[in-house]
This record gives structure tokens, C-alpha cells and sequence, in this order.
């Protein structure tokens, strides 16, 4: 396949040809230059790296009737929410299902890996691991210690199944707490995350000091909050129709302002399919509605770039021979990649390569 049009990744938008030779790309050319004869499939539109859900609970895929109205903690706060009496009463075998629909549908809408905040202490990791193996989606997975205070043996089994930790929030859970946790991730090289003024501001001090690798929603932050997380060299996952739900929007004009990183997620699973692009488009029009303009090509890296460079796979930012992540084919004009990427795509405008004809056993 030849696609003739656009590239969009972590070098920014170009027009460029991309050869593919099923998923794998071949050669990224200037536009114009590609010497390709013969019979080849020609396609006209924009390429890009794979996306990535950069905040999802997917334990709550198990709710399909819509929650209760209220608040955020009555809605999905540990212990007693609405989600966790849910999440309690609901077999095992009926999560693994619901959690593995969940990423099939991310897979058919282009998303290559998730970032997932799991409930229900060890269990509730391998029960996710379990629910995705063999899926084309990779899934980082954050799990909670359950016992307070923490106890040494569930966090190392925790950290050994897990990719880190995500906790629920800094002012929910004692420095000591949020310090063991800390020195315990780094000492196994792993990751540790929390949720960050989200129905409240909380002060910075709270989720900057034990330093974290990423914080979630930031809703209620200032812009000097915002500039603090800045300095401290911390990216943010937001997920801005999870707000929107509840009353709020993070500043996302404000965090492109002062050059945060930011990752684009779909939250809670009760709430709302984890669609990307969903996510995307509610991002770009909420953040007119509520003042806050924020660019497209912002929205765009949010979800195609800084998720993969937080992971430390930058290559598979790149739209290039040898990317590690197959990269996404859209049928888009190729004009204004990153606003058509933010506007636009869909699952209906991915071009998915053909498979190989069949060889004939002879
Ligand atoms: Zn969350």
C-alpha cells in the first residue's frame, strides 16, 4: 500500500508518502518523489503513530446501566462508592469479559496500549492481565495495595504483577503511605501515579512531594499549580469528559501555555465508552466552551506522542521504517493533519492493511 498525504507524529505534521508493506512501513518519502511503479494499492490520507488511552479504569466496564447522579466520591470513591460495592459483587469470570470487550473495542478503533488504574489490590491486576492476554492492545497496568499501612509483602507482589502504582489520591492517603510506596517503585523500577485535584484543588505539595511520573485530571488546578507540576518535570493524564460529567474541565489552553506534557485518557468505564477519539473531539469543543481554547495539534501529541515517550518507547512516536508499533492509516484529507486527527477520525476512516493472499499448498 502507498499512502499519499500526510504524516503527523513526534516531528510534527508533513506532507510525505508512506510505502507499506502490510502494517510494516517500508519507506517515508517527500511527497511527490516516490518512484513506486506498477499495481499498488494507493490511498490518500494522513499517517500516524498508533494511538495511546492514557487513563482508563476498565474494571468498571462491568456497569452497563447509567450511575446514579451525585458526586465523584459517592459515584467511584474507595471503599463504599457506588463502583466499588459494584465492583465487589460481580464474578470474576463476568470482569474478565466485560475488561477484554472493553479492549477489543479500543484495539478496532486503532489504540495500541492503555494505561490502566487497577482496583482490588494483586487480584485485580491479574485479573486484567488475564482478561487481555493474547489482545493486539498492550496494557500498562497500575494496581493499589490494599493494607494500610502498607505491608511489605503485598506491595512487592503488587510491583512484581504491576507496571506501578495508581492511587486514588495524595490527600486520601498519608505521606508515610505515599513515601513507602514511592521508595518501593523506585526501587524496582516502576512507576508511581496518583489522581490530582480533581473534585477539589489540593495544594501541589500534596501530589509533587513524594515526586510522582504522572498525575490524573489536575481539573481544579491554577495556572500556577499547573506551573509548579511544570517544574517538576511531571506529566498530567486528563480526561476531560470524565469532568465534564461532574461539573469541570482541566485548563487544557493553560497546560499547552506553559508546556506541560499531557497524555489524553477516557476514565472511568461506567461513564462512557474508551473511545479516543471521542475523547479527542469533546476535548477540542469543551475547551472553547468553557474559555480555555487549546490546539489541536496539542489534543493530537496528547494522544499520539507523549503517551509512547512517558512509556519510553519514542520510537513508537515515529512514523518511520522499523517503528515498533505499526502506525494508523487514516482516510483523511491530508491538508491539516493534526485538526482532521482531532476533529475527525473515527474508527469508519481507518485504512487497515489487507491481508496476504493465501498461499495454495501444493
Ligand atoms: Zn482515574
Amino acid at each position: 500500500m502507498l499512502v499519499e498525504g500526510a504524516v503527523l507524529d513526534a516531528d510534527g505534521p508533513r506532507p510525505a508518502y508512506v510505502r507499506f508493506a502490510g502494517s510494516k512501513v517500508l519507506e517515508v518519502g517527500r511527497l511527490g518523489t516516490d518512484s513506486t511503479r506498477g499495481r499498488l494499492r494507493r490511498v490518500r490520507g494522513i499517517v500516524i503513530p498508533a494511538p495511546v488511552n492514557g487513563h482508563t479504569h476498565l474494571g468498571d466496564a462491568v456497569s452497563v446501566r447509567e450511575p446514579p447522579a451525585g458526586p465523584v466520591e459517592q459515584l467511584v470513591g474507595a471503599p463504599q462508592s457506588y463502583k466499588f460495592r459494584l465492583l465487589a459483587g460481580t464474578p470474576a469470570p463476568a470482569k474478565r469479559s466485560a475488561i477484554r470487550r472493553a479492549v477489543r473495542r479500543m484495539g478496532r478503533e486503532g489504540v495500541a496500549a492503555f494505561l490502566d488504574f487497577r482496583e482490588e489490590g494483586v487480584a485485580g491486576v491479574r485479573l486484567l492481565r488475564r482478561a487481555i492476554d493474547g489482545l493486539p492492545v498492550r496494557g500498562f497496568v497500575f494496581g493499589r495495595p490494599l493494607q494500610r499501612p502498607v505491608e511489605s509483602r503485598e506491595l512487592a507482589t503488587l510491583l512484581e504483577v504491576a507496571d506501578g502504582v495508581g492511587l486514588s489520591s495524595g490527600r486520601e492517603e498519608p505521606e508515610a503511605v505515599r513515601r513507602a510506596i514511592v521508595r518501593a517503585c523506585r526501587a524496582r523500577h516502576k512507576r508511581f501515579a496518583l489522581h490530582a485535584s480533581e473534585a477539589v484543588r489540593e495544594a501541589p505539595e500534596v501530589y509533587l512531594d513524594p515526586r510522582p511520573d504522572l498525575l490524573v485530571h489536575l481539573a481544579r488546578a491554577t495556572p500556577d499549580d499547573l506551573a509548579a507540576v511544570r517544574d517538576d518535570g511531571v506529566a498530567v493524564a486528563v480526561c476531560p469528559r470524565s469532568n465534564a460529567l461532574f461539573g469541570r474541565q482541566p485548563d487544557l489552553g493553560a497546560m499547552e501555555r506553559l508546556g506541560l506534557r499531557v497524555l489524553l485518557g477516557t476514565d472511568n468505564a461506567m461513564l462512557h465508552a474508551p473511545s479516543i477519539w471521542a475523547e479527542l473531539q469533546f476535548a477540542y469543543a469543551a475547551s472553547r466552551l468553557v474559555g480555555r481554547p487549546v490546539s489541536a495539534a496539542f489534543l493530537a501529541r496528547a494522544a499520539l506522542v507523549e503517551p509512547w515517550r512517558w512509556l519510553g518507547l519514542p520510537a513508537a512516536a515515529r512514523v518511520a521504517p522499523g517503528s515498533p508499533v505499526p502506525p494508523l492509516v487514516l482516510r483523511l484529507p491530508p491538508e491539516d493533519p493534526a485538526y482532521q486527527v482531532a476533529t475527525r477520525a473515527t474508527e469508519q476512516v481507518i485504512v487497515r492493511p489487507r491481508p496476504a493472499p493465501r498461499r495454495s499448498r501444493a
